[in-house]
């Protein structure tokens, strides 16, 4: 089945029988199209695509040279932010809990915030400037913890809650956002 979208046009839409969520994806030949349960009507799925307008838009392949041109100066602006701010907030955050760490990078992935590796580099990604500021604490407190945890265990979440007592909170709230910028 096919529902017209005003701004991506025929939308491919794929009954799973099997699947319990909506879930959008690009084919190979950049078409966006959504699997969704069998129960799932017309009207969800057009709801569905308004609230996940701009995820869906940075999924989708650039056709439009201008675009492409302003996301790139964006990720410029951005990268340029970051860099006067994340590794200064890292280094303030690390210091306040004890942590020592190597070494910061800044990425600008499409998929994570940030992540930590066993050389103790904390990558942190650049579109974090565009989240507000306790979430990306909250990032930051996370990455910081991962060099006593490397894992998600009950441990590292506890640590990561005497610095951020409200991290569920954040974490939930920082999937609204997307890495990509
Ligand atoms: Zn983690």
């Amino acid at each position: 089945m096919i529902i017209k979208d005003p701004e991506f046009g025929d939308v491919i839409v794929r009954r799973n029988p099997l699947s319990t969520n909506v879930k959008f994806s690009v084919s190979t030949s950049g078409k966006l199209q959504i699997s969704a349960p069998k129960y799932v009507g017309n009207f969800l799925l057009k709801r569905f695509l308004n609230t996940n307008r701009e995820r869906i838009k940075k999924s989708l392949p650039i056709n439009d040279p201008k675009t492409q041109r302003a996301r790139d100066e964006k990720k410029k602006i951005l990268a340029n932010r970051a860099k006067k701010y994340l590794p200064y907030r890292l280094e303030y955050l690390a210091k306040l809990y004890g942590y020592s760490f190597d070494k910061c990078r800044l990425t600008h992935a499409n998929t994570r915030w940030g992540s930590c590796s066993s050389n103790r580099t904390i990558s942190l990604n650049i579109g974090l400037m565009q989240v507000p500021e306790k979430l990306r604490d909250y990032v930051i407190i996370h990455e910081l913890a991962h060099l006593n945890h490397m894992d998600h265990s009950k441990e590292f979440w506890q640590e990561v809650g005497a610095h951020d007592p409200y991290y569920k909170e954040h974490r939930k709230r920082l999937k609204m956002f997307s890495p990509g910028v």
